[in-house]
């Protein structure tokens, strides 16, 4: 499947797409300057200067520092398409001059190891990250030239991925390594799709290939290299923290590092796409099902550990110690994405949609300013402070990490987000997100333009026009979501029986299409109470509240403390009402509920007889995305039922 680049025009999207451009690209330029106080330094740019030996000075920051200012050019570039801004295109053209005057004569592009010495490089694949900061800037350089035309940046990578091409390789006197952290393989393919070098296939296939090889190569490097370790400790994380337990045409479970697994497994897709590898997308199909059913938060989160910011184990999905970094829920959308790129099935659209209304949007303010790292399902704030299995679980979002990788992913997605909307596969135009955009797409030569309207997630009516020149015979296919059992769709008024048409989730409408044609979809919404598996022991007996693709949340400042001693009767109501001023606008549920009396439990820590005794309360469910953009305080998703 292709995907189409739309233009977003949308009542919940617009507005992160304005963030984006007028609030985080430039909150990150200064950050990456050094120019926000009270944050800490990033020292990316100069990082940059000194390697290019244009200012005296040491390497600051994380070793993977260069990844910030990569994803800082891509997330400019998705913003210059959208909207042409001179001075910003200037700035980035700065700062990819500067790039290119850091890269070394052989290639090589890296101020970590250009500072502190090039005769390391390539020494410490496993900690040390130049494979996936080359991949990240390999990235930035691919959408920089696809949006300005502008080639300087794509050389630079191409002359690094080509020096990269004689270290690594099959042949005798080529390293057997792969990345610690995997990222330099989807962005080695989409290198190729655009300069149609097959070598960077190759490559990709090639880092693919080696993982999970006996011996370990990570233990072959550490021996070779003095036994030296860049992170004391962190060799203890054994083979599966990066996914190199077993070659990935053998790997079922998702584990590991949750970040480094997506991006592995979506490059796996993007690989087994371009060769037909059979093998390798049934690998991707088995982790897509491990992940899905038993390893995903209802936020579409992922990562249940703090230890090794990891998987665990199946149906192990602890609200309040989770880790569910930002970055892991992006990593699952470019996943999703590619899943669908291969088959259309609504599952993966449902997932991604998911993901992005919930566990990736969670991680930014609605101003624009804060970051999560970690979205937690529950928190309260004393725990985070004193009990130190909490310690990562931030009750408020961060200005500005000194690890920053989560920030500026965020707003690459953003920016991106009109190349999500839709697919074309074998004459059908897919929709996989319902957000207002305008498009253009051409089949057979006949440009068809499509319009679409909703106030999705407050609503979920839907229209679609078409604009082309006379008529053309094509499938408009229309992702109808999981959570949606009464879907309904008219053409031009007349509504089709859409149950003959659904094939993967998908009502796939084909005519003869002509100019003017409208398609309405009716995708009635309704706050359903969700239910885990009860193997996710900690949800037994509680409910989380979902309303369309939006997951709820209840927090201090509406509820009052103590959130674990409210419950929902089976019988409450659940009545939506749409706030215009509350958190920029949203869709609120509020209900009947019940609080635990506290003088049914008295002084006693523990007590033969149950509570019995409850006192009515109002309970005020708001988006989890939207969490703590108000008063600090206690959040919690689940809530107990009786
Ligand atoms: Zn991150």
């Amino acid at each position: 499947m292709n995907r189409l680049k739309a233009k977003i025009n949308d009542v919940f999207w617009s507005k992160y797409d304005a963030l984006v451009r007028d609030v985080v690209i430039p909150y990150q330029r200064d950050a990456l300057n050094d120019n926000v106080a009270d944050a800490d330094p990033s020292h990316a740019i100069r990082n940059f200067r000194i390697a290019a030996g244009e200012e005296e000075g040491e390497f600051y920051g994380m070793v993977f520092q260069d990844s910030d200012v990569a994803k800082w050019l891509e997330a400019v570039a998705y913003s210059l398409e959208n909207h042409p801004d001179p001075e910003l295109e200037k700035e980035a053209d700065e700062i990819i001059d500067l790039i290119g005057r850091a890269q070394q004569e052989d290639g090589y592009l890296n101020t970590y190891y250009i500072i502190n010495g090039l005769e390391n490089r390539w020494t410490n694949l496993k900690e040390c990250h130049e494979l996936y900061c080359a991949g990240h800037m390999i990235e930035a350089a691919v959408a920089y030239y696809n949006v300005t035309g502008k080639r300087k940046l794509l050389d630079i990578v191409c002359k690094f991925a080509d020096h990269i091409d004689t270290v690594f390789g099959p042949e005798e006197d080529k390293l057997k390594g792969y990345p610690g952290h995997q990222e330099i393989e989807l962005a080695l393919i989409k290198l190729f799709r655009a300069t149609k070098n097959k070598t960077y296939l190759d490559l990709a296939k090639y880092f693919l290939d080696e993982r999970g090889k006996r011996p370990y190569y990570f233990d072959i490097e550490w021996e070779k290299r003095g036994k030296t370790e860049h992170w004391p400790g962190h060799r203890r994380r054994g083979p599966e923290y990066d996914q190199s337990h077993l070659p990935v045409r053998e790997q079922s479970q998702a584990v590991g590092h949750s970040v480094r697994a997506v991006y592995m497994y979506a490059a796996m897709v993007d690989v087994a796409m371009e060769t037909g590898d059979e093998k390798l997308l049934e690998a991707c199909r088995r982790l897509w099902n491990n992940i899905v059913y038993k390893r995903m938060y209802i936020t579409g989160a992922i990562g249940s550990q703090a230890h090794g910011e990891a998987f665990s184990f199946d149906y192990d999905l602890p609200n309040d110690t989770v880790y569910a970094e930002t970055c892991a829920a992006i990593g699952l959308v470019f996943f999703a994405n590619r899943m669908l790129e291969v088959e259309p099935k609504g599952e993966y659209g449902d997932v991604m949609e998911r993901a992005l209304y919930n566990g990736v949007i969670s991680g930014m303010s609605l101003d624009g300013k804060r970051f999560f790292y970690v979205n937690p399902l529950e928190v309260n704030p004393e725990a985070c402070a004193k009990n130190g299995n909490m310690e990562h679980v931030k009750p408020v979002r961060q200005k500005w990490f000194a690890c920053a990788c989560c920030p500026p992913n965020i707003a690459r997605l953003l920016a991106s987000l009109g190349h999500y909307i839709y697919g074309v596969k074998d004459n059908t135009i897919y929709t996989h997100l319902y957000i207002g955009n305008n498009t253009e797409v051409e089949m057979d030569g006949i440009k068809v333009g499509l319009t679409q309207k909703t106030n999705y997630p407050w609503n979920g009516k839907v229209s679609i026009d078409i604009n082309l020149d006379g008529s053309k015979d094509f499938g408009l296919g229309l992702r109808i979501p999981g959570w949606c059992s009464d879907a309904k769709v008219s053409v031009n008024g007349q509504q089709i029986d859409i149950a003959g048409v659904i094939v993967d989730s998908y009502a796939i409408i084909t005519r003869s299409w002509q100019d003017g044609d409208r398609i309405e979809v009716d995708l009635p919404m309704e706050p359903v109470r969700m239910r885990s598996n009860p193997l996710v022991r900690a949800n037994v007996g509680r409910v989380a509240i979902q309303n369309g693709p939006i997951v709820y949340c209840l927090e201090e400042v509406d509820n009052g403390p103590n959130l674990q001693t409210l419950v929902l009767p089976k019988d409450a109501a659940l009545v939506v009402s749409f706030q215009e001023d509350l958190l920029d606008g949203v869709n609120v549920i509020t209900a009947k509920g019940e609080r635990v009396k506290e003088e049914d439990w008295g002084k006693e820590l523990y007590m033969a007889n149950p509570c019995t005794q409850y006192e009515p309360a109002d309970l005020t469910f708001v988006p989890y995305y939207a969490w703590v953009n108000r008063e600090p305080g206690e959040m919690t998703v689940w809530v107990w039922e009786k």
